[in-house]
């Protein structure tokens, strides 16, 4: 292994413990976001823009995506370095035909928190399926709740009705209490951050606000598109009272709250205005196998290429541990300076090939 061994070990908090694989930071290995395809049913303008995504564009082929023995392979190899959850994303994962058997795969591995994170339209479809597979967790996006808003910012035919459908089907298939990530964009739904909370108050499903990031290269991200966390509480707050609630577990990405009056969690996702690379215990997997270990990196390395070619038993798990021992990415806390310099801009990997 060429990562530092337990560099952190025993400042507490992170579940570590002697003999983590840790990255130069002092970061352990957590989390798994594996992208299961390319394509998605929505042309979200932040996300895949249908002047570049439309009806020409050169999706991946079949044989270009990781197939589930080799997703299989790769999750087993990071488990054994300290992964302990794995969100599957894409594009859209409902898209990707089978997805119940990958699940299920990756459920047989056991001791594993298993997510996916879905624009939740085909969930009555699949969302039984998944549930009985062993999937643990369901994440929907929803930016809006009203039905044209909604159709505005995610450039598709269905309403905020559609997903909110496929909540209920998550929750009737025994998924329980789903999380609800809205991306708040400045003149294009922050209106809806109250309406969205009044529409979950009470439900149990916890609505979290997400800043617009300049992930990719093809969104036109610009800060003044960006609403601040701190402007999503105030506005909430002016309606609600609002109370902190306590850090579950090192890495979480989320601010929490909860409405005082006990109607709702909500949390805030603050990665421009208040960075969490220091706890940011996430890897990447794109659609075609490559890994990144920074959501806003360029290129990534080539894991496929390994798992298609002849290696000797250890190889995966060398890659996995060298990328994460040698890992020093901070990009949102260097944001600034970074799009200043210009280098970033060389070829960042897009949302719709890592998931978020
Ligand atoms: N299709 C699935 C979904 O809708 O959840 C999974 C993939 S999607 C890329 C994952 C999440 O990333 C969605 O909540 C989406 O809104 C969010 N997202 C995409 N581009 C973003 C950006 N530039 N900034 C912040 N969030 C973004």
């Amino acid at each position: 292994m060429t990562g530092p061994l337990g560099a952190a070990a025993g400042r507490g908090g992170d579940g570590g413990g002697p003999g983590d694989l840790r990255d130069l930071r002092g970061r352990p290995l957590r989390d798994l976001r594996v992208s299961v395809t390319d394509r998605c049913n929505f042309r979200c303008a932040y996300c895949m823009p249908r002047e570049l995504f439309g009806a020409d564009h050169a999706f991946l082929d079949r044989g270009d995506l990781l197939a589930f023995d080799e997703v299989e392979e790769l999750v087993r190899a990071a488990v054994d370095l300290g992964v302990t959850t794995v969100h599957l994303t894409g594009g859209e994962p409902l898209l990707r035909p089978g997805l119940p058997d990958l699940v299920a795969r990756l459920a047989a591995i056991g001791g594993l928190d298993l997510a996916m994170t879905t624009n939740g339209v085909l969930l009555p479809r699949h969302a039984a399926a998944l549930a009985a597979a062993g999937l643990d967790r369901v994440t929907v996006s929803l930016d809006a709740i009203d039905d044209a808003v909604f159709r505005r910012a995610s450039d598709s035919p269905y309403g905020a009705s559609a997903v909110l459908a496929g909540i209920d089907a998550a929750r009737a298939a025994g998924f329980g209490d789903v999380k609800v990530n809205a991306v708040v964009r400045r003149g294009v739904n922050e209106h809806q951050v109250v309406p969205l909370v009044e529409h979950f108050r009470g439900t149990g499903h916890v609505l979290r606000f997400i800043e617009f990031m300049d992930v990719g290269a093809t969104n036109g991200w610009t800060d003044a598109e960006v609403v601040p966390a701190a402007e999503v509480l105030a506005a909430i707050g002016a309606r609600w009272p609002l109370e902190d609630l306590p850090v579950r577990r090192y890495g979480e990405t989320a601010r929490r709250l909860r409405l005082v009056d006990g109607s709702a969690e909500i949390g805030v996702i603050s990665s421009v205005s208040t960075p969490f690379c220091g706890t940011c215990t996430r890897a990447r997997v794109t659609a075609e196998g490559r890994i990144h270990t920074c959501l806003f990196s360029t290129g990534g390395t080539d894991a496929r290429a390994l798992l298609r070619g002849p290696r000797r038993p250890g190889d995966l798990a060398e890659l996995l541990s060298g990328l994460w021992g040698n890992r020093s990415d901070r990009y949102s806390e260097i944001r600034a300076e970074v799009r200043a310099s210009g280098t970033r801009r060389a070829a960042p990997v897009e949302m719709s090939y890592i998931g978020g």
